[in-house]
């Protein structure tokens, strides 16, 4: 696992503050919007058990509680197209975005992956991202 994968698994569970966590990941020298946005897609993808349109109430709540202005442009775009075009779509947003966008799936992860550690990998998981301090 990279730090950057760590981080944001910390994040996730409830080991590093969320807005903490974020300022971390965003302000980091190293970071690259496209390796984040690619491993929070996968992540976000992997957390929701319908993957035939990666849609589930969890995803659902987890977009109307992002902790950021709601009329800030990825969340519309989040709000407004099925799960796959909504990240094609983020994927393509200009510079400015960046920030908003990975925050916004920083939440969403950690909600859906919440979801997840309490529902199917609650009596034990062969996850070992989920068993990381
Ligand atoms: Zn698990």
């Amino acid at each position: 696992m990279t730090i950057l994968e760590k981080q944001i698994n910390l994040i996730a569970q409830n080991k590093t503050e969320f807005d903490k966590g974020q300022e971390l990941i965003l302000k980091s020298s190293e970071f690259d919007f496209n390796e984040t946005f690619e491993i929070l897609k996968n992540y976000i993808f992997n957390s929701i058990p319908n993957k035939s349109d990666y849609n589930s109430d969890s995803y659902q709540k987890a977009i109307v509680s992002i902790p950021i202005k709601q009329t800030f442009t990825p969340i519309i775009i989040l709000n407004k197209f099925s799960t796959k075009n909504a990240f094609k779509k983020l994927s393509e947003l200009s510079e400015s975005e960046y920030e908003k966008i990975i925050i916004s799936l920083l939440w969403i992860f950690k909600i859906t992956d919440t979801e997840r550690r309490e529902t199917e990998c609650k009596n034990g998981c062969g996850h070992y991202w989920h068993n990381i301090t």
